[in-house]
């Protein structure tokens, strides 16, 4: 809203209207845009598990479409040796059919076979029924043959046809998977277009955020719950615990406030937690402390401390909300150290070092 320019603005109207508008903005209570802001990262938080769960869906529905796919290729592969064999029994059929159609009209061309004729030239009623049977006779025996072939063809098709039928069916199981994935993205881009929006809406609010956290932390009433546990704040081995320890410099047996992860200069280091920046400084042998406020646990206020960080490394603001995971500085070997780690603290209570190792997941 701060960085809304009027500058173009000539027109007086249009000028008292911006001035109106400014106020109206300037007067929404800290309340108020506390609640638009959590509001909005609630949406985003929601969203954000809604694309996620989608994503998980999609794979889902691209591995059973992959495996309908298989199971199809499978089908054909059965198919294809059936069409093979149809197609041979289909030429023979057809060769048995036209050699047929080719005897019968020979025998016709040379007189030698006519069944009419045969049965006009019988000779009274016995010679006649005896024609008959010769008739039949010579017709059944290449009527067997054929009738074997289109039987054998016609048990090979229906064969066919029911791979084809079951392919069918698989076929429309993937057209389905694939009807709900479209949906499926669909919807997501809807989500998108969403979270879009609730991000608009947290960076518009951001600066006012900011201001309104800072005083908060001024007048000590910044307070919500804490939602533990800790995540581990940068992907490194921790080396030295917390408790009394020989100093590494100093020599001398001092209380370790915190645990060290030694780890090259510019490894990312995450925000243990949702929180708020509380104070980012020069501090003596921290070199630079970075303070988040995690909430209030038991009534007692939660924070956790990063040390060893140079200034410009440093990625938020006081009064900055940030999320667990978010990068907030990097490792450096600013202040007392012999190399470069992250020397990270826990705080329960204003003054009260803690085991981070009892807080952390
Ligand atoms: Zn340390």
């Amino acid at each position: 809203m701060k960085k809304r320019s009027w500058v173009a603005l000539s027109s007086a109207s249009v000028l008292v209207a911006s001035i109106l508008l400014t106020v109206q903005v300037s007067a929404e209570s800290s309340s108020q845009i506390q609640e638009k802001f959590k509001d909005a990262q609630d949406e985003k938080n929601k969203l954000q598990s809604q694309i996620d769960a989608k994503d998980t869906q999609l794979k889902e529905f691209e591995q059973k479409m992959e495996q309908i796919k298989e199971k199809i290729d499978e089908i054909q592969n059965e198919i294809n040796p059936i069409e093979d064999k149809l197609s041979r029994e289909t030429t023979a059929l057809n060769k048995m059919e036209s050699q047929y159609a080719d005897l019968v009209s020979n025998m016709y061309e040379e007189g030698v076979f006519s069944p009419l004729a045969m049965l006009l030239q019988s000779k009274g009623f016995d010679d006649f029924v005896v024609n008959l049977d010769t008739v039949q006779l010579i017709a059944d025996r290449k009527f067997d043959l054929v009738n074997k072939i289109k039987e054998t063809r016609n048990q090979i098709k229906k064969q066919r046809d029911d791979l084809i039928a079951r392919q069918d069916l698989q076929q429309q199981e993937v057209d389905k998977a694939k009807q709900l994935y479209l949906e499926l993205v669909e919807a997501k881009k809807k989500d998108n277009s969403a979270l879009i929006e609730a991000n608009k809406v947290i960076e518009q609010y951001s600066e006012e955020m900011i201001d309104v956290n800072k005083a908060l932390i001024a007048s000590g009433k910044l307070n919500f719950s804490y939602i533990g546990p800790l995540k581990k704040p940068i992907n490194a081995s921790m080396t030295s615990p917390f408790g009394l320890r020989k100093h590494p410099i100093y020599g001398r047996y001092i209380m370790h406030q915190g645990i060290d992860y030694p780890s090259p200069t510019g490894t990312p280091i995450y925000a243990a937690a949702d929180g708020v920046v509380v104070s980012s400084r020069a501090s003596g042998g921290y070199g630079w402390l970075l303070t988040i406020y995690h909430g209030h646990k038991g009534g007692v206020p939660i924070y956790t401390r990063y040390a060893h960080s140079y200034p410009n490394q440093i990625k938020v603001r006081v009064g900055e909300q940030v999320t667990k995971g978010q990068q907030v500085t990097s490792v450096g070997a600013n202040g007392q150290v012999t190399g470069a780690h992250l020397h990270f603290e826990v705080y329960a209570g204003e003054n009260h070092a803690v085991n981070p190792t009892g807080y952390l997941q």
